[in-house]
């Protein structure tokens, strides 16, 4: 994915129409060619021929059946948040990869105003099924609303937990997340020296979170960043609030897997109840 090429290839009217797709996604999956050309106040002829031609960059898929439509690839949509975030002065450009997995895009990016930042672009959604289910009755749940959706949760959570250990946020738009650099590595990459007082660490973290009334629901060795400067917790669209349906079994499932993965990487026999009573005694 070579964002920062075709965003520097990209002209005024792409935009536009990335612009007009945009305010439409959450009323159509395929947004309609006619209601791009109003929003975007492009011809409809001009439209077409746009279209064809972010289709042939892998930014746009068009569709001929019923009515002519299109919709955002992970690809445009990302290309247009990013878009967003420089628009709005947060970031001047984008840097190189630094990892691209199933479920999102992360890119290293300096902004005059942040220094040092990492963009991240959801590529799935993470909503509850609650969620999806109140969504099903008015409306299309497609990859680009969902992906938002999941960007938006992560900031949420993040913007709430500021100032404990996770990153900085500075900004959300569209499906992608700005946040500061961590420069530290992946737990499950490293042999930590002390591992009693690392888990240690990272609970009396999920307990803070706890304070604050966040669950984080995807805890694990993959989400753990370590280095000889602390412990640092990342990857958010899977929270939930306290009080949510399911929040407790959430919190106990986190805590279960943290501390399973430190008794067996070092065999330790840290009690995982203990671990739980603790977290919501405090
Ligand atoms: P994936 O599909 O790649 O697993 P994910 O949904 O797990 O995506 P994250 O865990 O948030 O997404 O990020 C993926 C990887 O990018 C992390 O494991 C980490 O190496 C790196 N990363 C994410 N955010 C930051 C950050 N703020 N600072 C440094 N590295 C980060
Ligand atoms: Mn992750």
């Amino acid at each position: 994915m070579n964002l920062a090429e075709l965003y520097g290839g990209m002209g005024k009217h792409s935009w536009k129409i990335l612009d007009a797709i945009f305010r439409n996604l959450w009323d159509y999956e395929y947004v309609p060619v006619k209601l791009i050309s109003f929003h975007s106040n492009i011809g409809e002829e001009k439209v077409k021929n746009i279209l064809r031609h972010l289709s042939d960059l892998r930014v746009v898929q068009n569709k001929r059946t019923e009515y002519e439509g299109s919709t955002f690839t992970f690809l445009g949509l990302s290309l247009y948040s990013l878009y967003r975030l420089v628009k709005k002065g947060h970031i001047e450009a984008i840097g190189k990869i630094m990892g691209e997995g199933k479920e999102s895009a992360v890119f290293n990016c300096f902004s005059e105003k942040y220094g040092e930042c990492v963009v991240k672009f959801h590529k799935v959604g993470h909503t509850s099924f609650k969620k999806v289910k109140e969504k099903r009755d008015y409306g299309d749940l497609h990859f680009s609303v969902l992906a938002i959706r999941s960007a938006k949760r992560e900031y949420r959570a993040l913007k709430k937990l500021q100032g404990l250990a996770v990153p900085v946020v500075y900004a959300w738009e569209g499906n992608a997340v700005l946040m500061e650099l961590i420069d530290a590595k992946e737990l499950f990459r490293v042999r930590v020296e002390n591992p009693d007082e690392v888990l240690n660490m990272i609970l009396d973290e999920v307990g803070r979170f706890y304070r604050r009334g966040v669950v984080h629901g995807d805890l694990s060795q993959y989400n753990v960043l370590v280095s000889s400067d602390g412990v640092w917790i990342i990857d958010f669209p899977q929270s939930i609030d306290v009080g949510e349906e399911g929040w407790e079994e959430i919190l106990k499932r986190d805590v279960r897997n943290i501390v399973t993965y430190f008794n067996r990487a070092y065999r330790m026999e840290k009690d995982i109840n203990s671990a739980i009573n603790r977290i919501l005694q405090e």
